[in-house]
């Protein structure tokens, strides 16, 4: 089998890419819709894969790996991997978790970071009543992950909250040191949202980046009675280009707070130090910026070594995130707790994919199916949505 072409088109606002072969079998994946500016990027590795056997997927991404990034730039060959995947699995007639050593477990804990309620202010109030409203969703989430300090609106939202000036937007990082007011606010935020929470949901925190290490010991140590899931990306994160592993390391040796990071990371590489120096005590690469899937099983495999545990990013990864996402999952070791639940947006990409279970999650699980490939499938209707210059792209 060889690969024809490459092409990608977008759809809402999600790159999608489809791999063509000679032999009528093709591999779809998704981007998140925030990368919507990558079709260019995608295309670049076109003539890289071109005539590559799509079933050897290690063999063809070795071509492309060095030419990724962290998030976005390594967007683009992970979703050329899981588009691999797709095939590979189509090609044998197995699901992709069969190809991934099988899968350990028949059904895949979600976490809650995509359902989501704007938040009606900024006050512990405010807070609890949006938990409730999440913890409430049909999904029964077992984790709920909800953004505080430069993690969302509240560094630049609550007045004195830190020393420094919050930009304009962008991708600016909103960074320094938290008042005492701030740090308090942030506190009675937490003990607010864990009071809805109880001990029936987990309680994790996206905190930056932003954050400063001092202040980060200084608010996990305050929390510790509160035996949160995870406190996130604090000093890094999102679009930030760096690990900082030496300052995860001093947070994590201070605290009994679980630190977590790892979302915007590329390739293993970058979650060596991480890893064998112990900086952190949970991991969550996206596996559509990491590098692919097979790239994230690795990963697992080397942190569950280390005693780290795993809880994948994902919440923009759209409905062939999902997919790719439970493929993998279902066949990571124990250290695997749950990955972020991407959801379909706006509402008709559930009208034009098939192949989901309905309802997808329940009980804060997927179960894992076994159609061959990642096993989701755009049908006739996703032609509606095709850019008018593109209306041939599944042609
Ligand atoms: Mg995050």
């Amino acid at each position: 089998m060889k690969i024809t072409d490459l092409r990608c088109t977008v759809i809402g606002r999600n790159p999608v890419l489809r791999i063509v072969t000679d032999e009528g079998i093709d591999g779809f994946s998704e981007v998140e819709p925030s990368k919507h500016y990558l079709k260019p990027h995608v295309l670049f590795y076109r003539d890289y894969i071109l005539g590559e056997d799509p079933t050897c997927v290690e063999r063809v991404v070795r071509k492309i790996r060095r030419l990724g990034a962290f998030k976005p730039w390594g967007s683009s060959v992970s979703a050329i991997e899981m588009a691999l995947w797709d095939i590979a699995g189509k090609a044998a007639g197995l699901p992709v978790h069969r190809l991934l050593g099988g899968k350990v477990r028949d059904r895949v804990r979600v976490y809650n970071g995509a359902v989501r309620f704007p938040l009606d202010g900024y006050t512990p109030e405010d807070y609890a009543a949006n938990m409730a409203r999440m913890k409430a969703s049909p999904e029964n989430f077992s984790l709920i992950k909800q953004g505080v300090a430069f993690h969302g609106p509240m560094a630049a939202s609550v007045p004195g909250f830190y020393y420094g000036d919050p930009g304009d937007g962008g991708h600016r990082i909103d960074r320094g040191a938290l008042t005492e007011k701030g740090l308090k606010h942030l506190i009675a935020c937490t003990e607010a949202m864990k009071e809805v929470c109880g001990d029936e949901v987990g309680l994790a925190l996206d905190c930056g980046p932003g954050m400063l290490p001092h202040d980060v010991i200084r608010f996990a140590r305050a929390v510790e009675h509160l035996n949160l899931a995870w406190i996130e990306d604090t000093v890094t994160g999102d679009y930030v280009p760096w690990v900082h592993a030496d300052q995860y390391l001093e947070i994590t040796r201070s605290t009994s707070t679980p630190i977590h990071t790892g979302e915007q990371i590329y390739l293993r590489h970058n979650f060596k130090d991480l890893i064998e120096q112990k900086a952190v005590n949970v991991i969550g690469p996206d596996p559509c910026d990491v590098g692919g899937i097979s790239e994230l099983k690795w990963i697992t495999e080397y942190a569950d070594l280390h005693g780290i545990l795993m809880a994948p990013h994902g919440t923009g990864d759209g409905l062939f995130g999902v997919a790719a996402l439970v493929q993998v999952c279902a066949t990571l070791p124990d250290n695997y707790i749950a990955f972020e639940y991407p959801t379909g947006d706006p509402s008709w990409w559930y009208d034009i994919v098939d192949g989901l279970p309905d309802p997808i999650v329940e009980d804060s699980h997927i179960e894992v199916w076994d159609t061959p490939g990642i096993g989701v499938t755009f049908n006739d209707q996703a032609r509606d949505y095709l850019p008018e210059e593109e209306k041939d792209f599944f042609d």
